[in-house]
C-alpha cells in the first residue's frame, strides 16, 4: 500500500486523504479522457524542491487541451497548488501526482457537458526501477501510433499501452519494457525516455512518437554543459545493440541504466562512464546543488 499524507487538493480546496473520492460513473474512468503528470519534489538546503514545476504545469495545461479541457484554474494557481500540497505534507521530497479528468454527469464518449475536475496528491516514492541496471523486453505492442492519438500529451488512457507492455513482463525476469514505433525504431518505456551513447556521443529518439519527456529535456542540456555531443535521431535495436551504454529517463524512473535488450547486453554490461556522470549531475541539479541549475528548483518554504 502506498504511504498517505493527510490531505489531497481536490477542486481548489484540501480534503482528507480517505474523502478524495469519485464517483463510480465519473466519464474520464470510463473512456480514458483525463491528463495528467508526474513530478518529484527532493530535499534541498531550503526543504522540499519540486523539479521543472513550471514546465509540468506547461505540459499537464497542454496534455488537458488536447482533452478539449479548459481548466478552471490557469497555470500560477496550478503551480501554488502543488507547492500547497506538498508543504502541507509535511514530507521532505515526494512524487507530486496532478490529475486533470471529467468528472461525473454524463456518460457516453463525447465528454463535453461533464465537469471538469483537478487533484493534486503526494506521496513518499523511492526509486521506480529499484535497479542499478535494469533487462528490457522489446515488446510486443508499438507505441501508440502518432496518428491514433496525440502522442506528446500525457494522457490517462495513453497508459492502457503501457500496462500491456509491463503486463507481457510477468513471470519473466524482464524489469522494464521498451516499445518500438510502426516502422521498428525504438520510441520509449512505458513510462521513460530512451537513451544510448555510441563513440562518446549521447543519441535519443527524436520527438514524434514519444513523450516529450522533462528528464529527456534536462539530460539534453545537461550532456550538452557537460560538453558531451547530442543528436536527436531515428535509433534501431541494431543501434542499442551496437553501443556502448544505454539509460532511460523520465520523473519517476530518473537515470536508470539499462544493461540488456532481449537478453543482448549493451557495452560492457556495466554502468558506464557517462552515464554514471549523467546520473551523478542529475541528481546534484534535482536538488539544488548546483548554482547554475537552481532556477530548476521552486522551495516550498
Ligand atoms: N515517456 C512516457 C511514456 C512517460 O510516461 C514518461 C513519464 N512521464 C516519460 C517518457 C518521461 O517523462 P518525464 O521525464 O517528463 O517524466
Amino acid at each position: 500500500m502506498m504511504q498517505k499524507t493527510e490531505s489531497i487538493w481536490m477542486n481548489g480546496s484540501f480534503v482528507p486523504w480517505d474523502d478524495a473520492k469519485v464517483h463510480v460513473l465519473t466519464h474520464t474512468l470510463h473512456y480514458g479522457g483525463g491528463a495528467f503528470e508526474g513530478i518529484r519534489a527532493y530535499e534541498g538546503k531550503n526543504g522540499p524542491g519540486i523539479f521543472r514545476l513550471a514546465e509540468h504545469v506547461e505540459r499537464l495545461i497542454y496534455s488537458s487541451g488536447v482533452l478539449g479541457m479548459t481548466l478552471p484554474w490557469d497555470k500560477q494557481q496550478l503551480i501554488d497548488a502543488c507547492i500547497e500540497t506538498v508543504r502541507r505534507s509535511g514530507l521532505q521530497s515526494c512524487y507530486i501526482r496532478p490529475l486533470a479528468y471529467y468528472g461525473y454527469g454524463k456518460m457516453g464518449v463525447n465528454p463535453k457537458g461533464n465537469p471538469v475536475e483537478l487533484i493534486i496528491a503526494c506521496w513518499p516514492w523511492g526509486a521506480y526501477l529499484p535497479h542499478e541496471m535494469v533487462d528490457l523486453k522489446v515488446s510486443s505492442y508499438i507505441r501508440i501510433h502518432p496518428r491514433s492519438t496525440v502522442a506528446d500529451a500525457k494522457i490517462v488512457g495513453h497508459y492502457v499501452n503501457s500496462i500491456l507492455a509491463i503486463l507481457e513482463l510477468q513471470g519473466t525476469s524482464f524489469h522494464e519494457a521498451l516499445f518500438l514505433d510502426d516502422s521498428g525504431m525504438i520510441a520509449e518505456g512505458p513510462g521513460e525516455n530512451f537513451f544510448l551513447i555510441k563513440d562518446n556521443v549521447l543519441y535519443t529518439p527524436s520527438l514524434g512518437t514519444i513523450l516529450a519527456g522533462i528528464t529527456r529535456r534536462t539530460v539534453l542540456q545537461l550532456a550538452t554543459d557537460l560538453g558531451i555531443r547530442i543528436e536527436e535521431k531515428k535509433l534501431s535495436l541494431a543501434d542499442a545493440l551496437s553501443g556502448d551504454e544505454a539509460f532511460f529517463t523520465g520523473t519517476a524512473a530518473e537515470i536508470t541504466p539499462i544493461r540488456s535488450i532481449d537478453h543482448s547486453v549493451i557495452g560492457k554490461g556495466v554502468v558506464g562512464p557517462i552515464s554514471k556522470q549523467i546520473k551523478d549531475t542529475y541528481h546534484q541539479v534535482v536538488r539544488g546543488e548546483l548554482p547554475e541549475y537552481e532556477k530548476f528548483v521552486t522551495y516550498c518554504r
